[in-house]
């Protein structure tokens, strides 16, 4: 009788932009796990943070949002083509979390040790039973240390931004420009690296992959054999 697989927890690492959602993503749905993207997480708190009015300039009020945090309900959905998107308290914010004004606060409001808490707490309890592919900036350091597979991944900051400027144009975005992009991936690189809590780090028994000249189908086969190995080695 052929043994059922045991299902293992996969972290995916990296900075802004660096093509780990589309990697995680499909993944997830080749090998039939969870998918949770942590990033669109921060980027819900940012957007109910901005849409009460609590950021001004580079100001948040960390106090009003710690307090509202046990009002902040983050789910993911799927649409009927299988296409995930975010919802905050029940509402769908999968295109405004991806706006430049939420994409310009976000790194602020991740830095914040309650914001975290919260978000780390939810993730871990979202992968208690393993079969989880999860992405973001702590997952292989912070929410599940012990995962069996981590990969770290990462491109220059021109590829990265080139990449989100396609993804804003395709989405009807005329207005951002290209140096916009530049600027905003720089800047959440260095917020995210340089903040006392949970900074951007490597895991040191992460995977590195830097997708600068690969196509997507090869990301997606490097993920696939990585993943097989992992798995392998956890039956034995
Ligand atoms: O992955 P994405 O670029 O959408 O994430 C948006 C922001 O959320 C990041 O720039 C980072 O500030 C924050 N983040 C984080 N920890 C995570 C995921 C995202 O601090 N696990």
């Amino acid at each position: 009788m052929k043994k059922e697989q045991r299902k293992i927890t996969i972290a995916i690492d990296g900075f802004s932009s660096s093509g780990k959602s589309t990697m995680a993503k499909h993944l997830a749905k080749t090998i039939g796990y969870a998918y949770i993207d942590t990033g669109a997480m921060y980027r819900a708190v940012t957007l109910y943070a901005l849409d009460h009015d609590m950021i001004h300039g580079d100001n948040v009020n960390v106090e009003a949002l710690t307090a509202a945090l046990d009002d902040i309900v983050i789910t993911f959905g799927v649409d009927d083509d299988g296409t995930s998107f975010t919802c905050l308290n029940g509402r769908n914010v999968e295109s405004d979390i991806r706006s430049m004004r939420v994409s310009d606060k976000v790194s602020l409001v991740a830095a914040i040790a309650p914001v975290r808490r919260a978000m780390v707490r939810q993730q871990q309890a979202m992968g208690r039973d393993k079969g989880i592919v999860m992405d973001g900036r702590d997952i292989g350091t912070v929410v599940f240390p012990d995962a069996e597979m981590k990969v770290f991944v990462n491109a220059s900051a021109e590829t990265r931004a080139r990449r989100r400027f396609d993804e804003l144009r395709a989405k009807g975005d005329t207005t951002t420009t290209y140096e916009q992009v530049l600027a905003n991936v720089v800047e959440r690189d260095r917020i995210d690296s340089t903040r006392d809590e949970s900074p951007l780090r490597r895991a040191h028994d992460a995977v590195d992959l830097d997708n600068s000249s690969m196509t997507i189908d090869e990301q997606n086969r490097w993920m696939l054999d990585l993943f097989k190995q992992r798995a392998a080695s956890c039956e034995l």
